[in-house]
């Protein structure tokens, strides 16, 4: 467990192609790749280019409302690239007991194979 220091991340390298990483979509605002660690048949990031404050989704502000939707969004058009579309499931973790590891905040797009529910 890591707590949220406000550093910058791995994903900066990633955003700005430092360290290579599998590009699913990208646009003007957002970055979407393949999770290193999948945890299912599709395991896709969808982060923010800016993370203006974005740690966590508890950091959200009334300015973030709009990347917030594009992220949401973004997370669609992953899903419909990938084939999931009819079933996929799109999760954010939020701090050290939700089991967040990267303070850059990111939308977990799952898919490709049969969910559980709790997650646990
Ligand atoms: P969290 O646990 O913070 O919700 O998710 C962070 C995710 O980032 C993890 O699923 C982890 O596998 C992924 N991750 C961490 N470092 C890298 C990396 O350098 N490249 C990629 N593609 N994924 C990473």
């Amino acid at each position: 467990s890591v707590a949220d220091t406000g550093a910058p991340t791995i994903f900066d390298k990633i955003i700005a192609k430092e360290i290579p990483s599998d590009i699913v979509y990208e646009d003007e605002n957002v970055l979407a790749f393949r999770d290193i660690n999948p945890q299912a048949p599709v395991h896709v990031l969808v982060i923010p280019k800016l993370r203006d404050g974005l740690t966590t989704l508890g950091n959200a502000e009334p300015r973030h409302v709009e990347v917030l939707g594009q992220l949401l969004h973004a997370s669609k058009i992953v899903a419909e690239k990938e084939g999931i579309l009819d079933g996929f499931r799109v999760v954010i973790n939020n701090g050290v007991e939700a089991c967040q590891s990267v303070y850059h905040l990111h939308l977990h797009v799952l898919g490709g194979r049969q969910m559980k529910w709790p997650p646990g």
